[in-house]
């Protein structure tokens, strides 16, 4: 039986960070085995798949420290200026890099790209060992260690299984994690767009009637859509042509990109918030969209699971340094602990934030009413969104 001190289920954004973070800070002291069910460049990929993600200003230099951000830098798109609107109404509002004295609010990265260079990083490291394509399909414990089965047959024994197999995540199902999920009954529509205008590194959200509308600047100056909108509606623009589909986004965006010209392959997300109640549980430390998949309306999603992983990293280094037993349950508390706080901000910042631009939301309706609209809404929760949508949040 092969034997490690972590064994991590899942090589998407969180389980390989997770990987190459707790390499880096032990000093390739810890043994680590990532299993995998997807190679890197699957087309169906679940983790590395068409989307392109928003890295914070904080996400971004959590990678540098991790020496990670070099090899990442070259996929990135950096976003300048974010421009929040309201369909609608005159209010707008803006958060310029300028005036906050950053080069960058955040990065945009395809999560194939992002993909491609993980697991790349991952097969240099001595002290790490791929099982990929493999799955992990039984788990055991015992009082001193876990030992996961993979699906090709191989028993692994470690002191700590990590769960980062996302938001479905199968081990936390099969060890009975308590979750609690709300669904928000929204869809994401995504897809990449060409416009006539540069984008200029601005990224843009739009509140409108039907749901959140947001186009971030990417690659080869093409945008990145995020389109959310009711289950229903999200058929029909799945099944329209690219034209009428550009048209319809066209009276939703309006014109500050000039018209819309072209729009790549789409796909749909289901949107829920979906997360364990404590992110712990014997031999056990849960991670990334396996501990909390959020509503993509603020960018939050990876952006907090990479403190998850970094605080889980800093945790168990800290711990195999003083020759501390990295699974036992005081360690995985002060894990938890430490994440508590981060965690239910966050949660209730993009919780809020859905509920808050809601059609049926009283405040937002009031605040239309009074001739208001969005904006001031918005000032409400302003200061939170500024300083999540930078990831200046320290991992504690
Ligand atoms: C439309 C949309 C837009 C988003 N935009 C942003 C954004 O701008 N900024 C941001 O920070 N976040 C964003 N997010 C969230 C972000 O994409 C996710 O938080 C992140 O990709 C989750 O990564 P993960 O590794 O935790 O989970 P996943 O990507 O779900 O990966 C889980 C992995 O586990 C593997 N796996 C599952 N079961 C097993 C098993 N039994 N054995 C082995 N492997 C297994 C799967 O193959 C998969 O590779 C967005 C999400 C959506 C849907």
């Amino acid at each position: 039986m092969k034997a490690y001190d972590i064994v991590i289920a899942g090589g998407a954004m969180a389980g390989a960070t997770a990987a190459l973070a707790l390499d880096t800070l032990s000093r390739g002291t810890l043994r680590i085995a990532v299993v995998e069910a997807m190679l890197p460049d699957h087309g169906d990929h679940p983790g590395y798949d068409a989307r392109s993600i928003a890295l914070a200003e904080g996400s971004c230099a959590a990678f540098a420290k991790l020496g990670l951000w070099e090899a990442l830098a070259p996929f990135g798109t950096p976003i300048q200026h974010i421009h929040v609107s309201d369909r609608g109404h005159a209010g707008q509002t803006r958060i310029d890099a300028s005036s906050l004295g950053v080069p960058y609010l955040g990065q945009v990265i395809e999560l194939a790209d992002a993909g491609a260079v993980l697991h790349q990083k991952l097969k240099n490291r001595e002290a790490i060992d791929v099982f990929c394509p493999d799955a992990v399909v039984a788990i055991t414990r015992s009082p001193d260690a876990v030992t996961v089965t993979l699906k090709q047959g191989q028993p692994i024994v470690a002191s700590l299984l990590v769960a980062a197999d996302g938001g479905r995540s199968p081990c936390c199902a099969q060890l009975n994690i308590p979750r609690q999920q709300h669904d928000f009954g929204q869809v994401a529509v995504i897809a990449n767009v060409s416009t006539a205008l540069p984008h200029q590194g601005q990224a843009f959200e739009r509140f409108t009637q039907t749901g959140p509308v947001a186009l971030l600047p990417m690659s080869q100056g093409r945008c990145s859509l995020v389109w959310c909108v009711a289950p229903s509606e999200a058929q029909q623009l799945m099944e329209a042509s690219d034209s009428v589909f550009l048209q319809r986004l066209q009276q939703v965006f309006g014109w500050r990109l000039g018209r819309l010209l072209y729009v790549g392959e789409r796909h749909i997300y289901p949107l829920a918030l979906n997360q364990v109640v404590r992110p712990v549980s014997h031999r056990v430390a849960v991670v990334g969209n396996a501990a909390q998949s959020l509503h993509p309306i603020a960018g939050q999603g990876f952006n907090l699971g990479l403190r998850d992983v970094i605080t889980l990293a800093d945790t168990l280094s800290a711990a195999a340094e003083q020759g501390d037993d990295i699974g036992a349950m005081p360690i995985l508390m002060d894990y938890a602990k430490r994440r508590t706080s981060d965690r239910d901000s966050t949660v209730a910042l993009t919780s809020g934030l859905v509920h808050l631009f809601s059609n049926d939301s009283m405040l937002l309706a009031g605040a239309r009413n009074a001739g208001l609209g969005v904006m001031s809404a918005l000032e409400r929760v302003k200061q939170p969104l500024v300083q999540r949508t930078m990831g200046w949040v320290e991992p504690r």
